[in-house]
């Protein structure tokens, strides 16, 4: 019979990423309804002293397949791995990361499974049967659909970065590490990796800051915003307007096309908040919004609201600061 919670946890280049720490994070909620075990998934290659990371972060067992022919994220082997712990230990939930390589493997595995997947979801449930409700936005962001899986196990979904809240880690945690060894079909190998050449890195990575100032289309001067960020040691972001009007990165957009963000404090200028850009910020600690029209949905969700011009605001905070 089908059980347990199992998290297929992303490394890159040896290092357990956080996006395979928020689905642990969720996976420990949903298995205190079933008293479920939450297993990890660690693949790689000489990676598995990080097993016990996981432990900390809220895993029972942490299945480790360490192998050379993982050393380099390649579909086919990801995937037999991941089919062959599937197929051994018949799990009742798979979550991965909606990662690009979460978004690559997941599909694969739920063919060869023949069971269902819901991509990109932002929350998860489960009742005391255990089954699994996941949410995501569906329509162009205008609604949420939440979908089950009834009838085919395991249930899969990847999870959208950044969405979830991974737990602290606790040292103390104790739970059991299993290495699996894999009978590799290596005719299936057809891909294999000569080369990597990494992509410079975004100036701005707006999912680590602690303070982002946040533009919409009511920012007329970006200088001031950039200004104010410099001072308080924050990060500018926007929404998708000032991206698509070519004044912004999209490596700086916040919401449902852009980023994910939950920093300490939002400070919304000029945003109007619609649903596509609260999807990427709503679960920020404080929110800020600054606007003129004093009906704008931003306030809806803003701890501090101000009626103002943008332009008077970051003039005032600059002098001030
Ligand atoms: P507007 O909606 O034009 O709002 C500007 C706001 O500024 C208004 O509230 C106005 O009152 C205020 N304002 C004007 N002048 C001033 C001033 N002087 N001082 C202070 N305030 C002022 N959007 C995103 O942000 N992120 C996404 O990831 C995203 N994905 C999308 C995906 C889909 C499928 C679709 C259909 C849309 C998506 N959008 C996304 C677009 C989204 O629907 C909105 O169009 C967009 O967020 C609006 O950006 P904005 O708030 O900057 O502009």
């Amino acid at each position: 019979m089908a059980k347990n919670i199992w998290v297929f946890c992303e490394q890159r280049d040896g290092e357990v990423q956080n996006v395979a720490l928020e689905p642990l994070g969720v996976a420990r909620e949903l298995a205190e309804k079933t008293g479920e075990k939450v297993n990890a998934m660690l693949l790689g290659h000489n990676v598995t002293d990080k097993a016990k990371s996981l432990i900390a972060h809220g895993a029972d067992g942490v299945y480790v397949v360490d192998d050379a022919n993982l050393e380099k994220f390649v579909t086919e082997p990801y995937a037999q791995a991941v089919t062959h712990i599937a197929k051994k230990y018949e799990p009742n939930v798979i979550l991965f990361g909606a990662t690009s390589i979460g978004r690559d493997l997941a599909p694969r595995l739920s063919a060869r499974l023949k069971t269902g997947l819901t991509a990109d979801c932002t929350k998860l449930e489960m009742d005391e049967e255990g089954n699994l409700f996941m949410t995501r936005p569906a329509f162009g962001g205008n609604l949420f659909a939440t979908i089950i899986c009834p009838d085919h196990r395991p249930q899969m979904s990847t999870v959208r970065p950044g969405v979830m809240k991974k737990l602290d880690a606790d040292e103390a945690r104790q739970g059991e590490i299993v290495v699996e060894n894999i009978e590799w079909n290596t005719a299936k190998f057809a891909v294999e990796v000569l080369e990597e050449v990494k992509a410079e890195k975004a100036e701005a990575n707006i999912e680590d800051a602690k303070i982002l100032v946040s533009c919409g289309r009511g920012v007329k001067n970006l200088e001031s915003a950039h200004e104010l960020a410099g001072k308080i040691k924050g990060t500018v972001s926007s929404s998708r307007t000032l991206v698509d009007l070519g004044l912004m990165d999209h490596a700086r957009q916040v919401g449902q096309t852009g980023k994910t963000v939950r920093p300490e404090a939002y400070l919304a200028f000029g945003i109007s908040g619609a649903i596509q850009h609260l999807a990427g910020m709503e679960e920020s600690e404080f929110i800020v919004a600054v606007n003129t029209d004093k009906n704008a949905p931003i306030f809806k969700v803003a701890n501090l609201g101000i009626v103002a011009d943008a332009e008077a605001v970051f003039k005032n905070l600059n002098k001030m600061l």
